[in-house]
């Protein structure tokens, strides 16, 4: 009889339990989502344009550098100052090899076509990559970013091969996350934030924080290079999140993944 009772009490809490699973995810200092401003491909108009409108509000950018890029090349003191700042050096391979085969990749180098290269080229590449990095900023722990948001090298997926050197890893285009549970922190989604006006920047933002989750924008050029968007547009985000800053945390995504690997994995 004792036992009909408890298990009865346990159908009737089950419903109850069910609903404070489905507690919001929580961020630091209460914040209602996490914001992480990405810079691919280390263009020169992210020292020149980017760095100065992140530091004028102390935020923190991730810039994953393809280190044979001639602003890399021509500036590697910049780069290394910037990270002495806090802003974070991403890893995104040395060439940047992307995939010949597929649409519209006249652009592709035969001589660094992915679809010619091994899964082995790639580990050695992204380990030497690494390796450089660490002696621009000391740091150990390191994030990454798939150039092309290509996976397979001769075929075969060589992000499986490299996760391991990562704390996390951008790998694909995506809209905002919808709960934290599906994310995995090997394979984070991002937006392609080419051409977009503040606004819409912006309405991003607050869409992550309906959510609770995050937004990832990746972006290239700011007021110059390619895959741009105006300096207007990237003062018109930052100014905004200086003036919500209890609604958003913004910081890298070496410590956004910490935070993730921290707290759900
Ligand atoms: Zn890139």
């Amino acid at each position: 009889m004792k036992l009909a009772l408890t298990s009865g009490l346990i159908a009737l809490c089950w419903p109850a339990m069910v609903v404070s699973a489905e507690e919001p995810y929580s961020w630091p200092d209460n914040a209602l989502a996490a914001v992480s401003l990405s810079y691919d491909d280390a263009l020169h108009s992210q020292l020149d344009n980017a760095i100065p409108a992140l530091d004028k509000y102390g935020f923190k950018g991730s810039f994953y550098l393809t280190l044979a890029s001639p602003a890399f090349k021509a500036r590697k003191q910049e780069w290394q100052a910037i990270a002495k700042h806090g802003h974070e050096l991403g890893n995104h391979t040395i060439h940047h090899a992307c995939r010949g085969s597929l649409p519209n990749r006249d652009w592709v180098d035969p001589n660094n076509d992915l679809d010619n290269k091994t899964v082995a080229d790639l580990v050695a590449e992204v380990t030497t990559a690494n390796d450089i990095l660490r002696q621009l900023d000391n740091q150990t722990i390191r994030t990454f970013t798939l150039p092309c948001t290509d996976t397979l090298a001769s075929g075969e997926n060589y992000l499986n091969a490299i996760a391991a050197l990562f704390i996390g890893v951008k790998s694909k285009v995506a809209g905002i996350p919808t709960n934290m549970k599906s994310i995995d922190i090997k394979s984070v989604g991002v937006i392609s934030a080419e051409n977009l006006t503040g606004e819409q920047l912006i309405s991003l933002v607050k869409e992550a924080k309906s959510h609770g989750t995050m937004v990832n924008f990746t972006f290239h050029g700011i007021g110059g290079d390619y895959l741009s968007i105006t300096s207007q547009a990237h003062a018109t985000l930052l100014n905004y999140l200086a003036n919500n800053k209890k609604l958003y945390w913004v910081d890298t995504f070496r410590n956004i993944s910490l935070h993730i690997v921290d707290t759900i994995e």
